[in-house]
């Protein structure tokens, strides 16, 4: 590779947050090494990194059936996305929940539901012509984590690299960051949604908005929470479709 190449790869790495960067032994796979519980370095193997002429087919074809972190344990299926491969807005979640867990599909529980109909519902109340299958779902992490717990940093970590591929393909006009987990992974943020939503930011060169997780917005006490997403996804929607 040469020097030039080498500096833009290093600063793409950079960009995406990535603070250490394995070795590629020879004819080995990847490894890198990180620390566990017990403090034994443990050896996982990862993929090239937005290698070249990469797409959604063959990021999931790395992850494969993946024991990269410890979700893999409790999982029942690896929750990849779904919509369009060419969206121009991405929505980015958690992790997969029961239902997302069962059927191999983002947002297709309670919150899911709730998801689209803010989505179809809002596009309608404003005359932007989108349905939920026009933009594209994920989540930080593709496996569902215990009892529905916040994903670890190690796990945002070693996952996140998929989220950033899967970002970097579709190259998306503006993503949307459901939650505080979202916004950590993509903004490397640690403030509340509350204090974070309704503004723009960049994930690279793409503006990011962040707003509330669904499954917030469906506690009954949090009505003006409601409000505020509806407003952060009309300033979405506009931003992107007109
Ligand atoms: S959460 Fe991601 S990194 Fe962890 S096992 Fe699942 S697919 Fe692999």
């Amino acid at each position: 590779m040469s020097a030039e190449k080498l500096r833009e790869t290093l600063e793409f790495y950079r960009d995406l947050g990535f603070t250490s960067l394995y070795q590629r032994a020879p004819s080995e796979a990847p490894v890198r090494e990180t620390v566990s519980a017990d403090s034994e370095p443990v050896r996982i193997e990862l993929p090239e990194l937005a290698p070249a002429g990469d797409s959604l087919q063959r990021i999931r074809a790395d992850i494969g059936d993946c024991k990269r972190c410890r979700l893999h344990e409790g999982r029942h299926t690896i929750v990849f996305g779904s919509g369009d491969g060419e969206a121009r807005l991405v929505f980015v979640g958690e992790g997969p929940g029961a239902d997302e867990d069962m059927q191999g599909l983002p947002f297709v529980g309670r919150a899911g539901q709730l998801l689209t109909q803010m989505i179809e519902g809002t596009a309608k109340r404003e005359g932007i012509p989108l349905e939920r299958k026009d933009v594209y779902i994920c989540n930080v992490v593709k496996c569902r984590p215990p009892e529905n717990r916040t994903p670890e940093p190690d796990e945002m970590e070693i996952c996140g690299q998929f989220l950033f591929r899967q970002l970097s393909v579709i190259r998306p006009g503006a993503i949307c960051a459901l939650g505080a987990t979202a916004a950590r992974a993509l903004l490397g943020r640690k403030e509340g949604v509350t204090r974070l939503r309704g503004n723009w930011y960049k994930w690279r060169d793409i503006p990011l908005m962040v707003t509330y997780h669904p499954s917030y917005l469906l506690r009954p006490y949090n009505q003006n929470a409601k409000r505020e997403a509806w407003e952060d996804l009309k300033k979405v929607l506009h931003f992107v479709y007109d």
